[in-house]
């Protein structure tokens, strides 16, 4: 399924054709002007969807090509068009990518092993699953990590992560009843729109990609992707912000994956 960024990228694809760049982490998009580029393609029309606004680098003034989103699609677009993006758009141009992961909450009922009593069964069960995967004090007080004991994460591990602000950006919630039907429960928020363990990460050293959360406890430095493939946030970021070395470190059944970050990671930085 699309989700409504994608559905507006559509919509401006539609109607000026293909775009001539994409940065999809700052949801900017360089795409023809409809008024001076004359089938030159140069991508002077920038559009930022994120944000709600276009300009034309080229026109902007002369032809008060610039303003809002919704006023260039209701000048250029079909009505159906301008109908799906005011479904999709925020009230007064607010950016509702950003809104929607601020609102990202710790599950209800999640405690801090330091928080609760040792002697708690329910926190020696989590505490006891933290310790068998190796986990010591020092990790679980470094990142972070808490468990549920009601509602509806009962029974999970939450691995917080925070954004370079100190915000919550996103959490794993893992099952340590084996039990249990689904291992993970992990929130809703788009999980390509983050960088995990952000607030940690020196970006001036050497960098290790790994796959899961518990992985990267084990590595200094390290992100997790959170899968076998890096979204465009990641890919981004570490090409502006990255100094050191960055090492690869997926699982054992991911050779081929790794390569292909290699590929990516090694044409750009060179
Ligand atoms: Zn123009």
């Amino acid at each position: 399924m699309l989700d409504d960024n994608e559905i507006i990228v559509e919509i401006l694809q539609e109607i000026f054709g293909e775009e001539k760049r994409h940065y999809e982490s700052k949801g900017q998009l360089s795409m023809d002007c409809p008024i001076c580029d004359e089938g030159k393609h140069k991508g002077n029309l920038e559009i930022n969807y994120f944000q709600h606004l276009y300009h034309c680098w080229s026109c902007g003034d002369t032809n008060n090509m610039h303003g809002t989103l919704g006023k260039l699609i209701k000048k250029y677009g079909t009505k159906s068009h301008y109908k799906t993006y005011s479904v999709l758009a925020p009230e007064g141009n607010q950016t509702f990518h950003k809104k929607k992961i601020n609102k990202l909450k710790l599950p209800e009922h999640f405690k801090k092993f330091n928080e609760v009593s040792s002697i708690y069964p329910v926190r020696r069960q989590a505490y006891n699953y933290l310790t068998n995967r190796g986990i010591t004090d020092e990790m679980i007080d470094r990142y972070g990590i808490g468990f549920c004991d009601n509602g509806s994460h009962a029974g999970r591990i939450i691995i917080p992560s925070y954004d370079e602000n100190n915000k919550l950006n996103y959490y794993i919630a893992r099952s340590w009843d084996l039990r249990s039907k689904s291992k993970y429960k992990n929130p809703e928020a788009e999980k390509d729109k983050i960088i995990f363990f952000e607030s940690l990460i020196d970006w001036e050293k050497d960098i290790t990609l790994v796959e899961g959360a518990f992985d990267s406890i084990f590595i200094p430095n390290s992100i997790p992707m959170l899968g076998k493939h890096m979204s465009s946030l990641l890919f981004d970021t570490l090409y502006e912000k990255a100094k050191g070395f960055i090492t690869i470190a997926l699982d054992g059944d991911a050779w081929e994956n790794s390569l292909k970050l290699y590929h990516e990671i090694f044409l750009c930085k060179r």
